[in-house]
């Protein structure tokens, strides 16, 4: 399944659609009762077991659903309905948590796998995310409540191995995300402030900064969005719905629907039925927030970019920035909460990272911090892949419906 991409994945599971026989719609409350099936065609239904909404490609299924066309009841029948549980709601995950840098580069500026392809999605899943924030947010949010800051993001190396890679690697970016080598002067002219041990920094000025939980939170608006502009004929009819619920099992579930898409994040394995099965490592990650003091003037400009380094500095607005993250292997602790404890040892951490780069950070206040849970899959020579694919052979599954698995993933 690692193989897959997730287009491929998601074209198969459209094509599917048309074949599969209509089932009935659910209630939440129906999930432990599954009703009989009704006497009359209903709309194919389609289940992301939570966050189908993310910064990651499990976002996509619900924004492509719309051209299949039915055949088992009415060749004219192309209705589709899709239900997302998620006991925490949109972006209530790692996703949500997760420090909101987009660019398809690894951490040594190395295109990532299928890097073009992610970017170009990425871009287009942005664009619909603006759209619908656009219609539903007033223009007078203050700049800490952007949905997307476009200041570009800086690499500077601090080790001379760090420095001999980024540079072999600087020679070969995407068109659409270039890399611009800086020497220190240009790269100070970008950030006031910045220290650049090896004399220059890699810039990428078309990489994003977003706001994940919003983002995500947009995302849905304009899946649902496209669902109503999709639904003007009867036997058009989409519709997307999310139920905040907690998911025991997938048993339950296969009575109720055509596909069913597990995309849990790192609770995948809490699923009875998938327990021991995937090849997923749990490891918590906590981010800190910082900001200037009202008494200090000077601000962050706008146009400065974030820092990619030992710890990334994500800088929102110009009196706001997120640094990340730590990585606590083995950890089940998926909880957003961090207590003052866990938040002084992540500070600890992270803040002599950050200061390597940008001593300046001396100067922000800690205000809070933030936390999460990632599911790492294993690491191949393509990088850590996310898994993707059909679990009916895993669950020896003999129902009609079909189980899908969405995981492994970053949050890019
Ligand atoms: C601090 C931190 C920093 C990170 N930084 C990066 C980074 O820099 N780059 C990168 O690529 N990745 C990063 N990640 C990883 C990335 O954010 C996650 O791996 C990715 O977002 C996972 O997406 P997901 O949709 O698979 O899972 P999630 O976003 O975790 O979504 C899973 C959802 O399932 C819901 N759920 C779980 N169990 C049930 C159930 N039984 N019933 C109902 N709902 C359920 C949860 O409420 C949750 O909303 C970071 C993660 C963290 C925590």
């Amino acid at each position: 399944p690692e193989r897959w991409t997730w287009t491929r994945c998601c074209r198969r599971l459209l094509l599917l659609l048309p074949i599969l026989s209509p089932i009935s719609p659910s209630t939440p409350g129906e999930l432990s009762h599954p009703p009989p099936r009704p006497p009359r065609p209903r709309p194919r239904r389609q289940e992301g077991t939570a966050a189908a909404l993310c910064a990651t490609p499990s976002s996509a299924p619900a924004l492509r659903v719309s051209p299949s066309r039915g055949t088992s009841s009415s060749p004219r029948d192309s209705r589709v309905s899709v239900d997302i549980y998620d006991e925490n709601g949109v972006g209530g995950g790692a996703s949500g948590v997760s420090g909101g840098l987009l660019h398809p580069y690894s951490p040594k500026v190395k295109l990532l796998w299928r890097g073009a392809e992610f970017w170009k999605e990425s871009m287009d899943l942005l664009r619909s995310a603006e759209q619908a924030n656009g219609t539903s947010v007033s223009n007078t949010t203050s700049q800490d409540d952007n949905l997307i800051w476009r200041r570009g993001i800086v690499r500077p190396p601090t080790t001379e191995k760090a420095a001999a890679i980024l540079l072999e690697n600087v020679q070969k970016c995407l068109e659409s995300c270039s890399l611009q080598l800086l020497d220190s002067d240009a790269a100070q002219r970008l950030i006031p402030g910045l220290c650049t041990p090896f004399d220059f920094a890699v810039y990428m000025p078309l990489a994003l900064n977003i706001n994940p939980k919003k983002y995500l939170q947009a995302l849905f608006s304009a899946c649902q969005n496209l669902a109503d502009e999709a639904s003007s004929l009867p036997s058009e009819q989409k519709e997307i719905k999310l139920y905040k619920q907690h998911v025991d099992n997938l048993h339950l579930l296969a009575g109720n629907y055509d596909s069913v898409i597990i995309c849990l994040g790192a609770k995948a394995c809490s699923l009875p039925e998938l327990a021991n099965k995937l090849p997923l490592r749990t490891c918590r990650g906590v981010i800190a927030e910082f900001q200037l003091p009202s008494t200090t003037v000077e601000e962050y400009d706008s146009q400065s970019a974030s820092i990619l380094s030992d710890a990334w500095l994500a800088f929102q607005g110009p009196r706001t920035v997120s640094i990340g993250s730590t990585w606590q292997w083995i950890s089940e602790n998926d909880s957003s909460t961090v207590s003052d404890e866990e938040s002084l040892t992540a500070i600890e951490e992270l803040l002599p990272k950050a200061s390597g780069v940008y001593p300046r950070i001396s100067k922000w206040d800690f205000v809070r911090a933030r936390a999460g849970i990632r599911a790492m899959p294993p690491l191949t020579t393509n990088g850590s892949l996310p898994l993707l694919g059909c679990l009916d052979d895993l669950l020896g599954n003999k129902s009609n419906c079909t189980f899908w698995l969405v995981g492994g993933l970053g949050a890019r």
